[in-house]
């Protein structure tokens, strides 16, 4: 595919305008930190106050206002677009922040089928009507869209956050703004002329970019209900706060993870060691849900080690140009992220912690890392305790079932868990005993678009995406109260 042109305007209302701030943003290439643009707009107040406007209005006359089965055929329209387009949007991904081309492609395909998922919800939003208990009185319960809401995302897999929070949103009703990563606005932006031809009224879905300043405008503004946020623990609290110090608007938080991975000694190694590492390392490792706090049994723990270290050296191999379908493993998604990381292994030197392999930047210099394995740290060493957000696994050895549940526990965060055993009824004990929102048995986690996805702890605040949780999630609840004999009542 030829180099598709970069947009550099917000998409608002369904046109494609300048940002009133005048305020652009730099946009890297993480392979090379060659720059890919200089015209990436930033909303400030003015543009997101016209967002909002516009938003209000298509939920007020246009799309708030259509029946249930006509969102739905727009909403299938859509999906049937963004699957044409999915090479584009993969490519627009893989260029800003460092995406393998074939992993891009993979998750640009997980977002048409979320669109025809909740298409199916659209007209089956079913309300109650209780029975009339003696007294005369009717009660309804309606689901309702809330009006204008909002979406911020991390960086790593843009078109599933976009599709996880827009789907839903829309399916039940409501208009949308939609801000991506600073990191990764490409996609993003192109997906305007997506939205027009889908037949979407203006003002249903608009797209503004901008860093953590644009965002706070949307978590702190007055006419947006809700805000569904994606990245950081510590962004999330901010969106929090800024929400609940402007209008209340309803909240939900997908959050960062520092999740374990528990290796019975009945467990398939091989699969564990795959799963422990190409699995782990997808997309450099920079994965909410990525297992990167190993607890492997002491019985087999040198075997198993000795298996991981040779697979992620061999996966070292495969580190190269995000450009090459070759290519598994990319770089970090630019050079805070790079340095950031670096970072951490630096500190893990000064805590005593070992490198079985990695630690370094990759011989291909700049934004890659090489995959790396850290033992022997100390429960409260800060690479076993806090996220690193890339391709880098911390592994303990424990001696008793108790003993891996209160590793694998001892974390602010909960945000996923992988068990890796041949026994049911272990596996079944251990997931009901693991404080996390998302386990997965013999594999790594995937969130899917079918069940609720969050985080507990720090990793969330209770709201859920996907699954029919996740359109809740964007609806209020009514009650109505129909009274058959006028008059006091107490
Ligand atoms: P980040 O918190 O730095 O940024 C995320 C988004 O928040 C960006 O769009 C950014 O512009 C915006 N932002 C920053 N400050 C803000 C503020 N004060 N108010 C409003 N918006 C603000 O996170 P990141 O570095 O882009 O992403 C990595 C983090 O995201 C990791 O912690 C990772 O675990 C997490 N993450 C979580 C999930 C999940 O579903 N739980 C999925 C992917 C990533």
């Amino acid at each position: 595919m030829d180099s598709p042109k970069l947009k550099n305007q917000l998409f608002i209302n369904n046109e494609y305008i300048p940002p009133k701030s005048g305020h652009f943003l730099t946009l890297r290439n993480p392979r090379d930190d060659s720059i890919l643009s200089e015209q990436i707009p930033i909303a400030g107040k003015e543009d997101v106050d016209n967002a909002v406007v516009v938003a209000q209005t298509a939920f007020k006359t246009t799309w708030g206002r259509l029946p249930g089965v006509e969102r739905a055929k727009v909403l299938l329209k859509f999906a049937d677009i963004l699957e044409e387009n999915i090479p584009l949007l993969a490519r627009l991904e893989m260029l800003a922040m460092g995406q393998p081309i074939g992993v891009a492609m993979e998750l640009a395909k997980l977002g048409p089928p979320v669109f025809r998922y909740y298409a199916g919800y659209c007209d089956k939003i079913y309300g109650q009507m209780l029975p009339e208990d003696g007294n005369g009185e009717y009660s309804l319960v309606q689901y309702q869209p809330m009006g204008v809401c909002a979406g911020i995302a991390a960086w790593n897999a843009t078109m599933i956050f976009f599709a996880h929070k827009v789907a839903p949103a829309l399916a039940a009703g409501n208009t949308f703004i939609f801000k991506p990563s600073e990191k990764s606005p490409l996609a993003s932006l192109a997906l305007g002329d997506l939205i027009k031809s889908a037949g979407f009224p203006p003002g249903t879905i608009n797209i503004i970019t901008g860093g953590g300043e644009t965002g706070a405008l949307l978590a702190s503004h007055m006419n947006i209900r809700k805000i569904s946020f994606t990245g950081s623990s510590a962004a999330g609290r901010k969106v929090q706060q800024a929400a609940t110090a402007s209008n209340l608007k309803s909240v939900t938080l997908e959050l960062g993870g520092k999740s374990p991975s528990i290796i019975f000694d009945d467990a398939d190694m091989e699969n564990a060691v795959h799963h422990s590492s190409a699995s782990f390392l997808l997309n450099s490792g920079q994965v909410c849900v990525a297992a990167s706090r190993l607890l492997v049994h002491r019985k087999i723990a040198e075997s198993f080690m000795d298996q991981l270290k040779a697979r992620f050296e061999e996966l070292a191999g495969a580190m190269g140009d995000p450009e090459s379908p070759e290519s598994y493993l990319g770089p970090l998604a630019d050079r805070a992220q790079t340095e950031r990381v670096l970072g951490y292994f630096e500190q893990a030197r000064k805590d005593g912690v070992r490198f079985m392999t990695g630690g370094c930047k990759h011989e291909r210099g700049g934004n890659y890392i090489q995959p790396t394995i850290m033992v022997d740290g100390s429960p409260d060493s800060v690479t076993w305790t806090e996220e690193i957000f890339g391709p880098a696994l911390s592994i303990r050895i424990f001696d008793t079932e108790d003993e891996a549940i209160q590793l694998a526990n001892d974390t602010s965060y909960g945000l996923s868990a992988c068990v890796y055993t041949s026994d049911i009824a272990r596996a079944l004990r251990v997931t009901s005993l693991i404080e996390a929102g998302n386990i997965a048995v013999n594999s790594n986690y995937l969130p899917g678009h079918t069940v609720p996805f969050g985080g507990w702890k720090e990793s969330g605040n209770g709201s859920r995406e996907a699954g029919l949780a996740g359109l809740k999630s964007f609806m209020e609840t009514k009650s109505v109260l129909i009274n058959m004999k006028v008059g006091p009542r107490l």
